[in-house]
């Protein structure tokens, strides 16, 4: 016989950053919230994902600035990585981080539950025989990383979850797939001394950047010693004495002491009863309206689990929307291109609204503006290289930032701004920026697009 675990105005399944947001707000707006976790609440982005990566990143930058402290008089060596301190670091960071987060969770009167729940009717999940009866239902049980059907023995070749554990510096790595994840790690084990080869099918790196920003990256990341195939899909993998031999598609082979698999992440949907419920799935994904609605009873789901961007802010965006939707606020559609997106490695990637390609597919007549940061005082001073590129539509707003080089991603807010309201860019030509700094760069790219250019040869 089942047990009862109550009845709640919200029982959310997933403990993420979409299913805590929804609970956080919904318990704001006077819901009564039941939040099941089987793992650690917090998700995949504060225990395996954003928060760890950003950490060993942050290390990875102080390693370099070791290594360059020549180039700005300063006399310093770089004796190499520890990792057990690294980890003490980042372990620090996360736990700090979780702390408050159950604190805060606590003080909203959130119930959280622990233990593996499966959606066993519209209007119910189950966990360990004690059934948790919700008004509405938010499905958040996120994603994890697809393996290509590899086996991942978690030595040789690994995931992004792995990576985050390992104990060593590896000698040599090939990284497959040139997306966010494996960029990322691939800037960071290069600046702690690793060989590294990235493997990509698609012709650049970060294939879903504007092109001239892959270009500037993969420029940057050939200066770095980063190497990579790109347009090459990945054939087959053997482990061997010492690592593995990897096959690419054309016969060429690599070897290193590990394989990380970092090909994308899919949905973790399979025997949860969603589809039992009549929740529709296609490739793993829950299909959703506008309003994240799954189209049976009072369900929905948010985040990874559903086939919008693989962002944090968008779980939190999306975790938001729903418990205002169920309270009967009408907030707008979420406006996916609106999305800020940041890819952590060095130089950063940093982008928000359309590229110029997806405009010129939408039928807009475009101008564009590429500012080299070689003009940009604050970039000379940290001496980075790399471009701030706007697109507008010609005589209207703004539809694209895309910006490479160190800190970038921190200028992305502005960006943002711009892009979600529609500014022109002689409006933006208007505000002045501080100098020096790298916001300027904006700043200048768009003096330039409304006929003012300032620090820009003809
Ligand atoms: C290496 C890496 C780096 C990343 N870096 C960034 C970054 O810098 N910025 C960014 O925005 N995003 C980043 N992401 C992506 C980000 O982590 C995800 O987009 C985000 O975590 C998605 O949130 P979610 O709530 O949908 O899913 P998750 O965070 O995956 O949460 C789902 C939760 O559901 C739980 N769960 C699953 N099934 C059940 C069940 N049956 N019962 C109970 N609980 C269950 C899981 O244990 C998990 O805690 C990164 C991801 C990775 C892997």
């Amino acid at each position: 016989m089942s047990e009862s675990g109550g009845t709640y105005d919200l029982v959310v399944l997933g403990g993420g950053s979409g299913g805590y947001a929804a609970a956080l707000r919904a318990a704001e707006l006077g819901m009564s919230v039941a939040l099941i976790e089987k793992d650690k609440l917090g998700g995949t982005c504060l225990h395996y994902g954003c928060i760890p990566t950003k950490a060993l990143l942050h290390s990875a930058e102080v390693a370099d600035a070791a290594k360059e402290s020549e180039t700005f008089g300063v006399k310093a060596s770089f004796e190499g990585i520890d990792m057990a301190a690294v980890h003490k670091y980042k372990d620090k960071v996360v736990s700090g981080l979780y702390r408050g987060l159950t604190g805060l969770l606590k003080s909203r009167k959130i119930t959280t539950v622990e233990g593996e729940g499966r959606l066993t009717a519209a209007d119910e999940v189950t966990v360990d025989g004690a059934v948790y009866k919700g008004r509405n239902i938010v499905l958040a049980t996120g994603s994890k990383p697809k393996t290509l059907g590899l086996d991942i023995d978690g030595e040789k070749v690994i995931t992004s979850d792995q990576a985050l554990k390992l104990d060593r510096v590896p000698k040599s790595v090939v990284v497959l797939g040139g997306g966010v994840i494996g960029v990322e790690f691939a800037s960071v084990w290069r600046s702690y001394g690793a060989e590294v080869t990235i493997v990509e099918a698609l012709p650049h790196l970060v294939p879903i950047e504007e092109e001239s920003s892959s270009k500037l990256l993969e420029r940057a990341f050939r200066k770095r010693g980063i190497k990579y195939e790109l347009g090459t899909p990945f054939e087959s993998v053997k482990t061997t004495d010492s690592g593995v031999n990897v096959t690419l598609k054309g016969g060429k082979t690599l070897d290193a002491e590990v394989l990380l698999v970092a090909i994308g992440r899919g949905p973790v949907s399979e025997g949860l009863g969603y589809e039992e419920a009549g929740v529709r799935l296609e490739r793993g994904f829950v299909q959703v309206d506008e309003n994240l609605h799954t189209g049976v009873g009072n369900v929905y789901a948010v985040g990874d689990l559903i086939p919008t961007l693989q962002l944090a802010h968008v779980g939190y965006a999306e975790g938001i929307f729903v418990a205002e939707h169920i309270a009967g606020l009408n907030p707008p559609a979420i406006d996916y291109d609106g999305v800020p997106r940041v890819t952590y490695c060095e130089p950063e990637v940093a982008s928000v609204g359309i590229t110029s390609a997806t405009a010129k597919e939408r039928g807009y007549e475009i101008v564009e503006m590429n500012y080299p940061l070689g003009g940009n005082g604050k970039s000379q001073i940290l001496q980075t290289q790399g471009a701030v590129k706007v697109i507008a539509q010609k005589d209207g707003p703004v539809l694209g930032v895309h910006m490479v080089g160190s800190r970038v991603g921190e200028l992305v807010a502005e960006g943002q701004l711009i892009y979600n309201w529609e500014a022109l860019p002689s409006e933006v030509a208007q505000l002045i920026h501080p100098h020096p700094t790298q916001s300027e760069a904006l700043g200048e790219a768009h003096l330039a697009l409304a006929g003012k250019p300032l620090h820009v040869h003809d």
